[in-house]
């Protein structure tokens, strides 16, 4: 298995700067951002998976026939030929078929045996990195904060790892700057790929995690969120995104996740966000007593008899960002543009990408159009769904 920062062999500087090519090719050498798969399968632990996204990393520059680490342990230099790489890539679809990974350290190699022999002596499989910050005995769930400066192989390991199933940037660097929050539970699961139950113990295995920067000039409460292929489509990513959203409201900030979003968390965050939403309109802080509409304002500069709220009241009650509020509320479908008493028009956000905040806002605030949010319409998008109440259970906080 790799005991070393394999990155750290290939000459990449921490500023990113190589002589002699574009910033944009640097940046997804950096990243080891690549436009197809180039390792088809992972095991981690007992699980046996497909990748989503190439990962160079893994690999030395333009050396894709073995992983890095193997490739220095021979002390053969590398050549980085890209008439040879370009070769090896076009003749071969993947670069590796299988990736063998910890399920306790994400240590990794493309020997089964060797996993095997680490994974039955692995330190973090008896004591579980960082502290746990939750914990909840009925869903046999924990969350554990691990601090990258303190564990940073394990995280760099980790972020590795994560880079398979991340279509953005993954964080490789500054690790010392981000806390990492990792979700355990039981590794005893029904949808195991591969078993070999009689050698092995219970014992607890990351299921996800997401990364914080520990100094976020954008109040960032979340860099990148993850939950592992096999323990998908089990709530974890809600738990995780209500967990993160729970610390920055203990430090009573306005927060949200780093942007832009990968396609995972983008589903998981408009769940999240629609959810609650909704929950705080028809039963929770936001709730009226009347079924009556309600204008979305800027501000409150308004003299009119209709229910408003400003987007600002909404985002203090929710701890939740403008932007994101406006995105989850177009999503549930529930906006609409009123420009007298009988005529409705559907609301439209601009494409998300060439949009600036401040257009977004001019919109709701001009005076021929009012934004109105339809209660009906967040009434109907509730019934099909469970809003009942919030994943995560206050009580059970350990910070
Ligand atoms: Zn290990």
């Amino acid at each position: 298995m790799n005991d070393q920062h394999n990155y750290d062999t290939n000459g990449i500087d921490d500023d990113g700067e190589r002589d002699g090519e574009t910033e944009t090719e640097t940046e997804k050498d950096l990243y080891g951002i690549l436009d197809k798969r180039n390792i088809e399968k992972v095991v981690l632990g007992d699980h046996e998976f497909d990748t989503w996204y190439g990962n160079a990393v893994y690999f030395l520059k333009n050396e894709p026939q073995e992983l890095a680490f193997k490739f220095m342990n021979k002390d053969v230099r590398s050549r980085n030929n890209l008439k040879k790489f370009l070769e090896f890539d076009s003749s071969h679809k993947y670069w590796l078929s299988k990736l063998y990974v910890c399920d306790s350290c994400f240590k990794y190699t493309d020997d089964e045996l060797d996993c095997l022999k680490h994974r039955s002596m692995c330190k973090y499989k008896i004591k579980l990195p960082g502290r746990t910050v939750y914990k909840d005995d009925s869903k046999k769930i924990s969350i554990r904060k691990v601090k990258g400066k303190r564990h940073k192989l394990f995280c760099q390991n980790l972020c590795l790892f994560a880079k398979m199933f991340l279509n953005n940037k993954s964080v490789f660097f500054s690790l010392d700057h981000y806390d990492f929050y990792m979700m355990y539970g039981d590794c005893n699961e029904t949808n195991k790929i591969s078993t070999n139950d009689t050698q092995k113990s219970n014992y607890l295995i990351p299921k996800g995690f997401f990364s914080r920067e520990l100094l976020s000039w954008d109040n960032n409460n979340l860099a990148c969120i993850l939950i592992f292929p096999p323990f998908q489509r089990q709530k974890l990513g809600q738990l995780l995104i209500s967990f993160s959203y729970e610390l920055s409201r203990f430090e009573s900030l306005i927060s949200g996740p780093e942007h832009p979003l990968s396609e995972f968390g983008e589903i998981g965050y408009l769940n999240y966000w629609s959810k609650y939403l909704a929950r705080e309109f028809l039963e929770g802080s936001l709730a009226n007593s009347t079924e009556q509409d309600i204008k979305l304002k800027e501000n409150d500069n308004i003299n009119d008899i209709t229910q408003v709220i400003t987007l600002e009241e909404i985002s203090i009650k929710t701890g939740f960002r403008i932007d994101d509020i406006l995105m989850a509320l177009e999503y549930m479908g529930c906006l609409a543009e009123k420009k007298n008493r009988n005529i409705y028009k559907d609301y439209e956000l601009k494409n998300q990408n060439d949009i600036q905040n401040n257009e977004k806002l001019s919109s709701l605030s001009s005076d021929s159009y009012d934004v109105v949010l339809l209660k009906g319409k967040i009434q109907e998008w509730a019934s099909t769904r469970d809003i009942s109440r919030s994943i995560i259970k206050e009580n059970l906080l350990l910070y």
